[in-house]
């Protein structure tokens, strides 16, 4: 195996860690929102954007007892990975005293491709090495790049496919090298009036070119998770039912990821909480092959209705967790087809979450 030299010394340790984020039963909660876009979350709830204040919301979502059962990862931004609870304990300790893994964001955000029309390329290469090694002595074990690609008339042009799947693949060896387990995210932005079926053929594409990329770069696949968009209508499209997002995109999945990959993540993209529990909860209800477990990474969809529970106010708190607790069951039954509706406690849980040309 032409990798090993380069990751030998990680390569039973990747295993593991991408095997048991994929446990099924268990998901990702994504909690790495930068400074700037956790900010825009407190000013929705208004609440001042302070270190003092993330570091509350943060310790909300992660004593929230019961919750950490449902979670085999929390994706943290590199604040939050040295911050530590009100009671003094590392939040690195508090996540794996309850079984679950830390991971960290590692790319630096996305800026425009020249001389296309508004494309992306995401950055955060130089300096990788030296990072992965800090987040691994810190206590992370895996890392999350959104690379971002979107769909209009002549969009993703070939370049931004390119440059994407090969950024992917670069990120995602550094991080096998330092002992990190990637996360492959290639997000196919939701915006637009396109039907379902121009997202599948984008969807695959994009997939497919990813594949080969790792492939080309020596990536150890046991030892990645994929993170996609669902297949879904445009934004601006009439929506369909979460049995028809199971089949596209459950078939995009077949046509182009390798069974070698343990796991497959979603991202919830700006679906409201409830669309995303029940797309996920159909993909696992559907009887076709399925080489990989089908899992959640949600951002969005696990903490909207638990952050307008809290609205910054202490009071609240036991409000704000059970809304929490009440997505990550929701979610924790949709990866084994089990959810049967009724979690929608929290105000807002039906609510879009959809913003468009989001930035992470
Ligand atoms: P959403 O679930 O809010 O789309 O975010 C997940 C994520 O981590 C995007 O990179």
């Amino acid at each position: 195996m032409s990798y090993s030299s380069a990751i030998s010394l990680f390569i039973y340790e990747l295993i593991a860690t991408a095997n048991y984020i994929g446990t099924p039963g268990k998901g990702i909660l994504a909690a790495d929102e930068s400074t700037g876009t956790i900010g825009k979350r407190l000013s929705s709830i208004n609440v001042e954007n302070v270190e003092s204040n993330r570091r509350a919301l943060r310790e909300l979502l992660f004593t929230t007892p019961g919750a950490l059962e449902c979670l085999s990862g929390v994706i943290l931004f590199e604040e939050t990975l040295y911050q530590k609870s009100a009671a003094g304990k590392p939040f690195v300790d508090v996540l794996k005293e309850g079984g679950v893994i830390p991971g960290i964001k590692v790319d630096k955000g996305t800026v425009e491709l020249p001389g296309t029309n508004g494309e992306t390329t995401t950055q955060g290469l130089d300096g990788l090495a030296q990072r992965c090694q800090q987040y691994y002595t810190a206590g992370a074990r895996f890392a999350k790049w959104r690379a971002v690609l979107k769909i209009g008339p002549n969009e993703p042009s070939q370049l931004a496919i390119n440059e994407n799947a090969n950024g992917l693949a670069r990120y995602a060896i550094i991080c096998q090298q330092n002992g990190l387990v990637p996360i492959v995210e290639p997000e196919i932005l939701v915006d637009g009036s396109h039907d379902i079926e121009k997202c599948a053929d984008v969807t695959e594409r994009v997939l497919a070119a990813v594949y080969k990329a790792l492939n080309d770069h020596h990536v150890l696949l046991e030892g990645t998770l994929l993170k996609p968009n669902m297949v879904t209508p445009g934004s601006e499209a009439p929506k369909v039912a979460p049995e028809v997002i199971a089949e596209y995109t459950v078939r995009a999945l077949q046509r182009t990821m390798p069974a070698a990959v343990p796991a497959v993540v979603f991202l919830s993209g700006g679906q409201s909480e409830e669309e995303a529990t029940r797309n996920l909860n159909a993909m696992n209800r559907l009887k076709t092959k399925k080489p990989w477990s089908l899992t959640f990474s949600f951002g969005r969809a696990l903490q909207q209705s638990t952050l307008k529970a809290w609205a910054g106010k202490e009071e609240n708190i036991p409000k704000a967790q059970a809304a929490f607790l009440s997505r990550c069951k929701a979610n924790s039954d949709a990866t084994l087809g089990k959810y049967e509706g009724g979690a929608s406690l929290g105000e807002g849980a039906s609510e879009s979450l959809h913003v468009k040309d989001y930035k992470y």
